[in-house]
């Protein structure tokens, strides 16, 4: 799952608009922030495959040491961990924070096939495959799962009158950009080694952190107070 973490954060935003942006658009993707970092220091494997789909074209060998069951707690409780004692020190924020990095796991577990271990070497796998089974419209089922978390998140901001369509264009941007037809990893994964898979995990990690500097400035312009005469 790829803009389908960002919903949910949008929502948790929406929900607890006290909440600080960067820990929670962080957190939702930092399972895969360390996913990427562990593919390009070869602790986690990758294979380029074009019938992998919807958007991914990567079969994921071995990732046990950042979406394993157990590596998916203790990344979770880390980044918890760092927005308590970096960003601010309430429990709401690093329970917050932890949580929202824990769902990333929970989310992948529909879509992936079959390689989200209990704990590092473990041979029991999760992942129901969603993305085999359906293929494209395993990307169509993301965007309405994202679309239903989007009108809540809409719904509930305007309430406090904070309207985020800006946040919404930029989530549309993120599902055309990861999508069957424009995904940048059809075009990595037809690189030679080590190149395609250098290049898989250092746009996976920027895929997650790149998106989190721009949701927050998003919401920076859309949480001003309005001015009045
Ligand atoms: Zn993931």
């Amino acid at each position: 799952m790829y803009f389908g973490h960002y919903a949910l954060a949008t929502a948790v935003k929406a929900k607890k608009p006290e909440l600080p942006v960067m820990p929670i658009f962080l957190a939702t993707g930092a399972i895969d922030i360390v996913n990427g970092i562990n593919i390009m220091l070869g602790i986690s494997k990758v294979d380029p495959n074009l019938e992998t789909k919807p958007y991914l074209y990567f079969d994921l060998t071995q990732i046990d040491w950042d979406h394993s069951l157990l590596m998916g707690i203790v990344w979770s409780l880390v980044a918890g961990g760092l927005a308590y004692f970096f960003y601010r020190k309430d429990n709401t924020t690093g329970l917050s924070t932890t949580l929202v990095a824990f769902s990333h796991w929970l989310l992948d577990v529909p879509v992936h096939n079959a390689d989200l271990a209990l704990y590092p070497g473990s041979s029991l796998k999760f992942g129901w495959g969603l993305w085999r089974v359906m293929g494209e419209y395993a990307w169509h089922l993301e965007v309405i799962f994202s679309l239903i978390l989007l009108i809540y998140a809409y719904q509930t901001s305007k309430k406090r009158g904070e309207t985020i369509w800006p946040q919404i264009l930029f989530m549309g941007l993120l599902m055309c950009n990861i999508s069957p037809w424009l995904s940048p990893m059809k075009m990595v994964a037809s690189l030679p080694e080590p190149y395609t898979h250098l290049l898989h995990g250092f746009l996976v990690s920027l895929g997650f952190i790149l998106p989190a500097f721009i949701f927050k400035w998003l919401y920076q312009q859309t949480g001003k107070p309005i001015k009045t005469i």
